[in-house]
């Protein structure tokens, strides 16, 4: 990883605990127009865009829906997540960006999340990590469209080599992959079973740490 000087991290279940307040968003805004997904649905699906999310649901189901119906059911979704969102960030993830900005690395976001919600995230501290933010809106095909991770490579004036993608999703690591990145996934979310196109995979963030700056270890030990 000796050329590594660019680290492109996925927001929900990398940097922030997000996604149990969507899975509960998702649930009850579907039962609305009697629809129901599991837990696993939605997070195998992590990373896409609500409108990308809410066609898969409606292509599994076999209730035909209008798109004023499904336009109205991604906005609900949107209002019960903004009412209930609570910003928890994940274990170890503040020192690890702090310790990677601190070495001169280069850090961007890449998310299929809104703007506002993002905000609410980067005001915990994180204003001033992030040299490239690439949000849900912000693109024409999200997640696992390569788009928001070339989009992202772009903006940095970055060579492909030069990154690394930090994940924990299906969806993100298709993105990434397709993007021409190096992929590492943590398994926050989903078990290593549904991440086995990364490059590598780690338990959580703290190991990624250990391996991307191990000298933070050996300072310690
Ligand atoms: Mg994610």
């Amino acid at each position: 990883m000796k050329n590594v000087n660019t680290v492109i991290f996925d927001m929900d279940g990398v940097i922030v605990d997000g996604m149990p307040y969507h899975v509960k968003s998702w649930k009850e805004a579907l039962s609305t127009i009697g629809m129901s997904a599991s837990d696993l649905d939605i997070y195998l699906m992590e990373g896409m865009t609500g409108r990308e999310t809410m066609e898969v649901f409606i292509k599994k189901s076999n209730i035909s829906i209008s798109d004023e119906t499904a336009d109205k059911v991604i906005k609900l979704k949107r209002e019960i997540f903004n009412e209930i969102f609570t910003v928890t960030l994940m274990k170890g993830i503040e020192n690890f960006l702090l310790e990677l900005k601190d070495r001169q690395y280069k850090l961007a976001l890449v998310t299929g999340t809104r703007l506002e919600v993002v905000n609410k995230v980067l005001q915990m501290g994180l204003e001033n990590i992030f040299k490239v933010i690439v949000t849900g809106e912000m693109v024409n095909k999200g997640k696992p469209n390569p788009e928001p991770y070339m989009n992202a490579v772009d903006e940095l004036n970055a060579r492909k080599e030069d990154c690394i993608v930090i994940e924990n999703a299906p969806a993100g690591i298709t993105s990434a992959k397709g993007a021409g990145l190096t992929c590492f996934a943590v398994q926050t979310s989903l078990s290593e079973e549904y991440l086995q196109d990364a490059d590598k995979i780690f338990q959580d963030i703290d190991e990624v740490s250990e391996f991307l700056l191990p000298s933070i270890q050996s300072k310690e030990n």
